[in-house]
């Protein structure tokens, strides 16, 4: 089998010899990946026919350019050779080999020179990293560097040379509405907050911050600035006290709406509290264990329980529980949502918290009381006519976990930050003048 393996492969590397040596690889690269002032000079097989070298000279007369300036300036003289790794095909790595020239400048005296296919911090081409960025916004990094026989840190390199140029190039303005959240990225409470754009026509992550600090949130309206930030109509946020302190403060002329999928959660998390110390009470008072397995009877929507759960808390709202109380209140306050105007909408939330206050069940009681404190931006949601509704943040939020898992590597802040932006950010790219797919 192996040695079946050995003569297919080499009968298949002699193949794609043959086919280079026919259609001439440096015809292909002229076609596809030309560059005005160099040439491609002579490709050569390395002797294990495992890459091909292509040797790239400056084109006769034509001046260097200074990377500093970006202006043609007289040469100074050469650095040693240097490879640039291009995209691989047909399972054979491809390599440029250039001596980069310095270059004497009257701006900015002796700098080396500026290629078009790279820079000096990279040992990969720019098509090359913009072939395996867009790939990796597929597949995992992990993924990706396996599928190119590369590694992790060239991806990771490569994500992070078009994050950077997409930062860059692209354009904030104009930003209408702004969802803030914060993401658990690591265990022992470390978290990120994450700014998204909410327009109607253009959602995208548009900035990431270490932590959930008022110091953190208040980095975003640095990078846009304050003439942005007092255009901005809509903000959406949960009532994590420094974003509402920050919010406050930089977009006081912004209506602020309070995250319906937030509100939800906490009271799906008083309910759950209430039905935990229940059963547990009950089991120590050795009553029958009426509680067990009703989790989801009582957490989740009606409408998505199956129907033995269905039967389940039929049979459990027959017993005056608090666990029944405090489920009833919060069904009952799912209505708040259906309201069109903010008075009536009003109304019924002051309505909700008059008859939550007098339940006796402690966790609901905070969420009233939390809710009452919070009345005018709860009400924000009605004057926006709904028209940003939590949704948004939520399903970009569901993609920034998604994310997360996906480019694994290491949990460093700067590895995230990288990955979000690349995958959320609607960044712009560097463009080239062949499509490598
Ligand atoms: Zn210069």
């Amino acid at each position: 089998m192996a040695a079946t393996g050995l003569v297919a492969r080499f009968t298949l590397e002699v193949f794609v010899l043959e086919i280079v040596r026919a259609m001439e690889l440096i015809t292909i690269l002229n076609h596809c990946h030309h560059h005005r002032g160099f040439v491609y000079q002579q490709d050569r097989f390395d002797p294990d026919k495992k890459f091909i070298e292509v040797v790239v000279r400056p084109r006769e007369g034509s001046a260097a350019i200074c990377s500093g300036c970006q202006q043609p300036a007289p040469g100074y003289d050469h650095l040693p050779e240097r490879r640039f790794e291009f995209i691989p095909f047909w399972g054979i790595l491809v390599f440029f080999l250039y001596r980069m020239r310095r270059v004497h400048c009257r701006n900015c005296g002796i700098v080396v020179e500026e290629v078009p296919w790279g820079d000096g911090k990279h040992q990969l081409t720019r098509a090359y990293m913009l072939f395996l960025a867009r790939w990796a916004r597929k597949l995992s990094w992990k993924e990706t560097a396996e599928a190119f026989h590369t590694s992790w840190d060239q991806v990771c390199d490569a994500v992070e040379y078009v994050v950077h140029w997409g930062l860059e190039h692209r354009t904030l303005e104009p930003i209408r509405a702004i969802g803030v959240d914060e993401i658990q990225y690591a265990k022992g409470h470390k978290y990120l907050t994450l700014v998204y754009q909410i327009d109607q026509g253009l959602t995208r992550l548009l900035w990431v911050g270490k932590e959930r600090t008022i110091e953190s949130f208040q980095g975003f309206f640095t990078v846009i600035g304050d003439q942005l930030a007092s255009q901005i109509e809509f903000v959406c946020s949960d009532m994590w006290q420094p974003y509402l302190a920050v919010i406050r403060q930089k977009c006081s002329q912004a209506l602020h709406i309070l995250d319906r999928f937030h509100i939800v959660a906490k009271m799906n998390k008083a309910l759950d509290e209430v039905r935990a110390a229940e059963s547990r009470k009950m089991a120590q008072e050795g009553h029958e264990p009426l509680l067990k397995k009703s989790r989801w009877c009582v957490l989740k929507r009606k409408e998505n329980l199956t129907s033995q759960q269905k039967f389940r808390l039929r049979d459990l709202l027959r017993y005056n529980l608090q666990t029944v109380r405090a489920y009833l209140l919060k069904e009952d306050f799912q209505q708040f949502w259906e309201y069109n105007s903010p008075t009536w909408a009003g109304m019924f939330l002051d309505f909700w918290c008059y008859q939550t206050m007098r339940s006796r069940i402690e966790p609901m009681k905070k969420i009233a009381r939390t809710l009452r404190a919070h009345r005018a931006l709860m009400l924000n949601y009605f004057k926006a006519r709904k028209q940003f509704s939590s949704g948004v943040v939520e399903g970009l939020n569901n993609k920034a976990k998604v994310t997360m898992r996906r480019s694994y590597g290491f949990r460093t802040f700067r590895i995230l930050e990288l990955a979000l932006y690349h995958s959320l950010g609607k960044l712009p790219e560097p463009e080239l003048t062949h499509e490598f797919f």
